[in-house]
């Protein structure tokens, strides 16, 4: 009989490991809290660096996975553990017998309005990158008329690098977001006025330095050095926005029609209450803290335990499917190891 693996997540971590497991034999089981595969990156429109369609990427994990088992709508009520497996409990009232479960629970993106002086949720004209990505997606959002913006900003580091919001850590992947959804909406309104406020630009990936200079250069995207101290609105409805330009040294005022929030990437609550069913650890940034970040960065310290994607971490598409492969070797070879074990435990009764 095919072994069992309990896979947590029908994001792109999830739906990538199933279908490698497949492919080396296994039984994945995918258990998805929400109504659809694809997690957050069913709700973006294209991504970066390539502009590459976010439904492509999905549909074509989605196929890849199909002859896995898959739960929607359901969540982890509780895990039993046995002598050598868990007995996992359902919603749905299944349950699974497993030696080996994988977490691929991703990450929940920072509530903006607890930036109170950012003003989300209070103008009618501030909101988030999702919301946007949303727009483009659908086209509807009140927030955003059929001419569109005559000026917008970007604000960057929201929720992110912020001792306050109690996240010290960079969210990797707004800097470059901002960049996108900046060159996005000038393609969309040529004449609109763009702003990115930033307090540092982190372009690491491959092809990202051109995407910035190619916003500067090609797309006259203003970047501005500073972070926004305050978003009120005037007597016309509009936005100002007041930053300290820290290269110049001097204070800015601008008045806006749109502004979006780059919200970050935080670690998942129903995340950590799953991860609490069997006493795992969570790292100092609240993410699923893996046996080490060198070498063993999708295994965790319990043994038939792993890890993958942005539940460890903020991650890119292509690192989520990197490590999503990476965990579905390391399950086989544990599962091969498991077996020696056996074989030889019995050739010596
Ligand atoms: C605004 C924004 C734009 C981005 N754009 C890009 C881009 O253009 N290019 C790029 O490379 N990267 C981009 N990213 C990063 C990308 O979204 C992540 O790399 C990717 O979502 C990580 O996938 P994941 O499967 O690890 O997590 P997720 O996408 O978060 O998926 C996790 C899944 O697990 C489910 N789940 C969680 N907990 C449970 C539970 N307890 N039980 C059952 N199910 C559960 C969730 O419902 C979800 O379906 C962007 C990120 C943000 C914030
Ligand atoms: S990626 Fe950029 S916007 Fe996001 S937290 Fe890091 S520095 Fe801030």
């Amino acid at each position: 009989m095919k072994e069992n693996i309990l896979i947590i997540g029908g994001g792109i971590a999830g739906l990538e490991a199933a279908s490698q497991l497949l492919k080396l034999g296994y039984n994945p089981i995918i258990v998805e809290r929400s109504g659809r595969l694809g997690g957050h990156v069913a709700d973006w429109n294209r991504l970066f660096p390539d502009m590459t369609p976010a439904e492509e990427v999905v549909s074509r994990l989605v196929a890849g996975a199909s002859e896995a088992n898959i739960f929607l709508n359901t969540e982890i009520s509780f895990i039993n553990r046995l002598k050598d497996s868990y007995n996992v409990m359902l919603s749905n009232g299944v349950s699974i017998i497993t030696k080996i479960m994988l977490f691929a629970t991703g990450f929940s993106l920072f509530d903006a309005s607890k930036k109170e002086e950012y003003g989300y949720g209070v103008y009618n004209q501030v909101m988030t990158n999702s919301d946007l990505e949303r727009w483009f997606n659908t086209g509807h959002d009140c927030r955003i008329t059929e001419e569109g913006p005559s000026a917008m900003g970007f604000v960057h580091c929201v929720g992110s690098r912020d001792e306050k919001a109690r996240n010290s850590q960079c969210s990797k992947v707004c800097c470059i977001t901002a960049v996108k959804q900046a060159i996005e909406m000038k393609q969309k309104f040529p004449d609109a006025m763009i702003y990115c406020f930033y307090m540092d630009l982190r372009m690491f990936g491959k092809k990202f330095e051109d995407f910035y200079i190619s916003a500067q250069r090609d797309y006259g995207i203003r970047f501005i050095r500073g972070r926004v101290s305050e978003v009120s609105e005037n007597i016309e409805g509009k936005l100002v926005v007041k930053a300290e330009d820290t290269l110049s040294g001097r204070p800015v005022k601008v008045t806006l029609d749109l502004l979006v929030l780059m919200s970050g990437i935080v670690c998942d609550h129903q995340t950590c209450r799953t991860a609490g069913m069997l006493s795992l650890p969570l790292d100092s940034d609240g993410f699923l803290k893996s046996r080490d970040n060198i070498a063993d960065i999708t295994a965790s310290p319990k043994e038939g335990i792993f890890y993958a994607g942005a539940c460890t971490g903020p991650k890119t598409v292509p690192e989520t499917l990197a490590e999503a492969r990476s965990a579905a070797l390391e399950i086989h070879n544990h599962i091969i190891s498991l077996s020696e074990e056996l074989n030889s435990n019995s050739e010596g009764q």
